[in-house]
């Protein structure tokens, strides 16, 4: 059985990712993602009424049309985790395919929640919830799909496998190795050896970290980290502010329990905190039931004036911006635009680190000036990645044994410390790992 591997999206970028797998006549595609700098580059752009192609030129959604020159049909469409930059694009492209759109709960959710915005096309794929540790028939020529219970900083993560009769071909965007995570299992490294030992004809690895040494901490130490801040915070009279991924559901489970436990009452405020939390409460995971969510501007605007009547020291908002994001809640605060006053000596807690991009540093440093310019206390980086780091590389390589090994999710230079790594580990460029860029096929066996 012929098998190829198509790097649609997301080789030459963290951002859009896109891949492809045929094997034989059958086709599974991995994530549809959006590369969300590119839009906000420009001012105003709302992607919900434009065209594909228009998104295509910008670079914001992967070039799907390299899909032609796979022989085969579509019979899946796989997004692994919620993310933008993995089914940010579903609603542009899946259209396209005859397939269903097979993920996690929570992120067909997410998918099916997008889809309901997105006003020119219309997604009339069927979308089916697997869970991590269930497989799925894939055509009639013997593969399988199997879901691998990983853990990254949304929950219901996983790594998507493809058994072939020529062996396993394992997605492995996006993970980090968490034994203790906060929501949800910890990693299936139990299955991951399993596969490994059954023969991988291909990884495709996550380098979003692959320059940095050591280990991902857990998400536990982002949550002690976090604890320690707002219980120092526990006899300050004033407000005290946070933000985070809002599609972070364990960091703002963390946050909702230590602002209780201070005896502050939290609100999640902004439109993507309720648009996340809300489903996260929705299909039951073990996260805060009774919490008040505020999505819209006019009721936001609100809850803030409700706040400094009851006095805003009885509260913790939980709000966006942590990028700042020039129309997120936390930088409009920081302008003075709402009803919330800030005082010198008021607390503002960051438990995000900036996206190293020129554009999101830029506008986070501006957001912390404002905050400081009224006297704000900033507290930053209460954070941990969720992308592996170099020893979880070599642990991963070390469990699955791979043939061959793409590595994805990064820009050339962002790919360099995982070539260093795999070529110790007896690997060798141009023979078994692949660098390859966006629209390319790659022949694997
Ligand atoms: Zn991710």
């Amino acid at each position: 059985m012929e098998i190829e591997i198509a790097t649609i999206g997301g080789y030459e970028e963290v951002g859009r990712q896109m891949t492809a797998v045929r094997a034989g006549d059958d086709i599974v595609i991995f994530d549809m993602g959006l590369n969300l700098s590119k839009v906000l580059i420009h001012d105003n752009i709302r992607t919900e009424g434009m065209h594909s192609l228009d998104l295509i030129d910008m670079g914001a959604i992967p070039d799907d049309r390299v899909m032609s020159d796979l022989e085969g049909d579509v019979q899946a469409i796989v997004p692994t985790h919620g993310h933008l930059d993995h089914i940010g694009a579903i609603s542009k492209l899946a259209h396209r395919y005859d397939a269903p759109i097979v993920g996690t709960p929570f992120t067909i959710e997410l998918v099916s929640d997008d889809a309901e915005e997105e006003q020119k096309f219309d997604l009339d794929n069927d979308l089916v919830k697997m869970e991590a540790g269930e497989t799925m028939t894939i055509g009639d020529h013997g593969c399988e799909l199997e879901f691998v219970n990983v853990t990254h900083s949304i929950i219901q993560a996983i790594n998507p496998v493809l058994h072939t009769p020529e062996g396993a071909i394992v997605y492995g965007l996006d993970k980090r190795m968490d034994h203790n995570p906060v929501i949800g299992d910890p990693i299936d490294m139990d299955r991951f050896r399993e596969i490994g030992r059954e023969g991988v004809l291909c990884y495709i690895e996550d380098c979003t970290n692959a320059n940095k040494k050591g280990r991902t901490p857990s998400e536990n130490v982002a949550r002690e980290h976090l604890r320690d801040v707002l219980y120092s915070m526990e006899d300050y009279d004033g407000a005290i502010l946070a933000s985070t991924f809002s599609s972070h559901i364990a960091r703002v489970k963390s946050l909702i329990e230590f602002a209780r436990d201070i005896g502050r009452t939290p609100i999640l405020l902004g439109r993507s905190m309720e648009t996340y939390s809300g489903t996260a409460k929705q299909i039951g995971v073990d996260f805060p039931s009774d919490v008040e969510m505020v999505g819209y501007r006019r009721s936001i605007e609100q809850t803030l004036e409700r706040i400094m009547n009851e006095g805003k020291e009885n509260f913790l908002p939980i709000v966006t911006g942590h990028q700042g994001e020039p129309r997120a809640l936390l930088t409009r605060m920081a302008r003075g635009e709402t009803e919330f006053e800030l005082e010198p000596g008021d607390k503002v807690v960051y438990s995000a680190r900036v996206i190293p991009e020129p554009t999101n540093e830029g506008q986070r440093y501006q957001a912390e000036k404002l905050l400081a310019m009224q006297g704000a206390r900033v507290y930053s980086d209460i954070h941990v990645s969720g992308h592996l780091c170099q020893e979880g590389h070599y642990t991963m390589l070390d469990a699955l044994q791979p043939e061959n090994i793409i590595p994805a999710h990064q820009d050339l230079s962002g790919l360099s410390g995982y070539v260093d790594l795999a070529t110790d580990q007896g690997y060798t460029l141009g023979r078994d790992i692949h660098i390859t860029s966006n629209g390319n096929v790659i022949q694997i066996n």
